[in-house]
């Protein structure tokens, strides 16, 4: 069937369009179950019937069994496999047993929280008593729940501010907790999963003092390593159950590249793809023709409406009867919505749904007939969890990849094995990092005084310096019985664990006084400066004044025929190096940490065409961000060597630094806008043609780190993917970047390829001779 499906998509490409790029036969999986361990108590195992699950898979017991006897766990198996049952059995039988006692659940986001909540009220085990405790829960019902509640489902957010602030409340609660569930535990990445991983020590240090050492279950998608993930940010030793025996029909998994489209010219001349989007709308038309039932994935909210209304303008010129059929989907949807969307997808009453990333969290959408995923996903893990979407066992099904137009997409579908043979990426978070340490030490201080012993569970030697950083500041202050804090406010509030850059910025629109949106402050200089184009929701606005001090930007109704974009001087100084490698030739590579001040200068209007009106001056301050970053050098007689002019230089090394940026999330998971960088053909602090690449958050979140670790094959996968595309000196899918302070200028695709060579053959041969400074 699934190659069948691929033959009629296929057979709609237009004449001379050749976007197929791979397609790889995954085989089907049988299935492995279990019998139900003895001690799961007979009511448990009637409700699960009840609701559905006859016997449990293998893993689903070997995870449950590793937390009944008290081990931490992480189970990191593929979607669809039946995650719940394996922390719904030991905490369940837990509970159970002893009617005093309680658990815990965590999720990143309410929704998922909202379903697994219901999956444990539908088995209905006597006594329990689960409940939410989140930002949405009224005042008087909090009370029932900190009184009754023996299973509280919360998230992280509400743990921060609304529970551990308040634990003496809850005093009965900790002191008979068992179980803490971490759900979709991958999604604690960079700054906020270092701010988690330091509140799950938080958790369990308020646990010990109420006397109780609860076992931690946590629930991944397939990940690299999961047992160094979960247990890097669980901070308790945990075993990892990685060996998925649910059942999984065979798939067929195409890469799919959009054309040039020749008639088209970009930002300098660059040529144009047809969009990721454009090209899915035309995949689902076909499927939905085939009576495929088809999930794509689309990035934004936006591109998955116009995605579901062109599919739908296509059919309507097939068959009357199918654009009905075809519905888009996205965040805010009410949980009802939700249900009855996913109901007629499962019946085949809706043959097409164009989604965001929305739908990739706790919805029970699974046995589809074919996914599109439309532009890289972020992670392997999340491109692996929407395929896992399509494919039932016994039947197979379509699984296509539409690349975007940047250099990662065009890596990827010319470099298949990076995409399906590859061992989805480690997340990477960094809990030693100093600015997320602090406020999260004078959070525990507020909480209880820090002792000697509480500073080797946030961290040993990086707790001590941050904890006396606070004394010296007078934050907290040093008494014989360890560090006190001493304001009467609590801290919480205005520690921001989602890591957007402290207060954000609230766009008002000056008329009616609505709040539009919230930028984060980081960003806010070159988003709504004055004068800037601000599109919120289809609808645009224009900027008519920014005022950091009150955290307002003021806006007004107005759709001019142009657009802005900031025009940005950053500079980037060396504050300590840590680590520096010299390679034979004159190439060295190092680590450390960097001061990056930005200024946005001016703005550009723009029209449609590309053509640029005019530039206009900017009056706003400079902004300055300590982070880590890691740079690599060449000697001007290398880069002579390799065949660049002086005058080429400069582009080819700003190229090579575009490209990069686009490739580390293949590395370290995070976002390319999550990281920044500079290049210059003669850096003050190292003499030389240098290209850094940094983090984008205050004191890093571990991507710098990341990516000097995997330096070689990070270079190397950016070098392929200029290589691969096949425009003549540059475009969006190799070298220029949306993100670009200087307009994509001066930019040089085929010296950014002789740049990069050369450090990896430096790299590569010399034997490295490191000196720590
Ligand atoms: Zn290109
Ligand atoms: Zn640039």
């Amino acid at each position: 069937m699934s190659r069948l499906l691929l033959d009629r998509v296929l057979a709609g490409v237009p004449n001379g369009e050749t976007p197929l790029r791979h397609v790889r036969e995954l085989p089907e999986r049988s299935a492995a179950s279990a019998d139900w361990p003895s001690w799961v108590p007979a009511d448990l195992r009637t409700a699960l019937a009840r609701c559905g699950v006859e016997r449990p898979w293998r893993h689903q017991v070997e995870a449950a069994t590793h937390a009944r006897d008290g081990r931490h766990v992480v189970v990191a198996t593929g979607t669809a496999s039946g995650k719940s049952l394996a922390y719904q059995l030991p905490v369940l039988s837990a509970l159970s047993e002893d009617r005093r006692a309680t658990a815990l659940y965590l999720s990143p986001t309410k929704a998922l929280g909202a379903d697994q909540l219901r999956a444990v009220r539908a088995l209905d085990v006597e006594d329990v008593r689960p409940a939410s405790f989140d930002g949405d829960t009224p005042m008087p019902e909090r009370d029932w729940v900190r009184a009754h509640a023996r299973w509280v489902f919360t998230n992280p957010d509400m743990l921060h501010r609304g529970i551990l602030p308040a634990h003496a409340r809850w005093a009965s609660f900790f002191r008979r907790l068992t179980h803490v569930v971490v759900d979709e535990c991958h999604g604690y990445r960079g700054v906020f999963g270092s701010h988690v991983a330091l509140l799950l020590r938080r958790l369990r240090r308020v646990a010990a003092k109420y006397g109780a050492d609860p076992v931690f279950v946590l629930a991944s998608a397939t990940v690299s390593d999961p047992a160094t993930s979960a247990s890097r940010l669980s901070g308790v030793p945990c075993v990892a159950v990685t060996d998925d025996a649910s059942p999984r029909g065979a798939r067929t998994v195409a890469l799919w590249e959009p054309p040039l489209l020749p008639e088209l010219a970009g930002e300098n001349g660059a040529p144009v793809r047809r969009s990721a989007g454009a090209e899915t709308a035309r995949i689902m038309t076909d499927l939905v023709v085939e009576g495929a039932r088809t999930l794509a994935f689309v990035r934004s909210r936006r591109g998955a409406e116009l995605t579901a209304l062109s599919a739908r303008h296509a059919l309507s010129e097939v068959d009357p009867s199918l654009p009905a059929r075809v519905a888009a989907y996205r965040a805010g949807f009410l949980p009802e919505e939700r249900r009855a969307l996913e109901q007629s997808l499962a019946d085949g009453r809706l043959l097409g749904v164009a989604s965001t990333n929305a739908l990739e969290l706790g919805v029970d959408i699974a046995g589809l007939d074919a996914v599109v995923v439309a532009g890289y996903p972020g992670t392997l893990a999340s491109f692996w969890q929407q395929a896992g979407r399509a494919g039932r066992a016994g039947d197979s099904a379509l699984v296509v990849f539409v690349a975007q137009d940047n250099p990662l997409d065009t890596y990827l579908v010319h470099n298949p094995s990076a995409m399906l043979d590859k061992p989805v990426e480690a997340t990477v978070i960094d809990p030693a990092n100093p600015y997320v340490l602090a406020p999260q030490l004078a959070c525990a201080a507020m909480e209880m005084p820090l002792t000697e012993k509480c500073l080797a569970t946030f961290g040993g030697q990086a707790a001590r310096r941050v904890v006396e950083d606070l004394t010296a500041d007078g934050i907290l202050r040093r008494r014989p019985t360890g560090w006190f804090w001493t304001s009467r406010e609590r801290p919480h509030a205005s520690v921001d664990i989602r890591g957007s850059g402290g207060e954000q910025v609230a766009v008002v629109e000056a008329d009616s006084g609505r709040m539009l949106g919230t930028v984060d402050p980081g960003a806010a200089f070159t988003t709504v400066h004055p004068g800037a184009v601000y599109l919120h929701q289809g609808t645009s606005y224009v900027v008519d004044d920014l005022d950091l001090e009150t955290g307002l930007a003021m806006v007004h109704r107005e759709d001019p025929e142009w657009s802005t974009s900031p025009r940005e001087q950053i500079d980037i100084s060396v504050l300590s190096v840590e680590e520096r490698t010299e390679h034979d030739d004159g190439v060295t590579v190092s680590l450390g940490e960097v001061a990056v001040t930005s200024h946005v200068v001016a703005y550009l209007r723009k029209l449609p065409s590309g053509q640029v009106l005019d530039q206009i001056p900017l009056d706003l301050p400079e902004q300055t961000l300590n982070t880590r970053a890691v740079w690599y050098t060449l000697t001007d007689d290398l880069l002579a060597e390799a065949g660049l002019t002086k005058h080429e230089i400069p582009g080819a090394l700003h190229a090579a630094e575009h490209a990069a940026i686009g490739l580390l999330p293949l590395f370290a998971t995070c976002d390319r806008w999550d990281i920044g960088g500079v290049s210059t053909a003669l850096h003050p602090d190292t003499g030389e043609p240098t290209v850094f690449v940094h983090d984008g958050h205050p004191g890093g979140a571990g991507f710098a780190d990341r990516a000097h670790a995997a330096l070689i094959p990070w270079l190397t996968a950016t070098r392929d993917a200029i290589e691969a595309c096949e425009c003549p000196s540059g475009c969006p899918s190799c070298v220029q970047s949306p993100k670009c302070g200087n307009g994509n200028e001066p930019l040089h695709k085929e010296g950014a390829i002789r740049v990069l060579t050369t450090v990896l053959d430096a790299v590569a041969v010399s034997s490295p001779e490191s000196k720590a400074s």
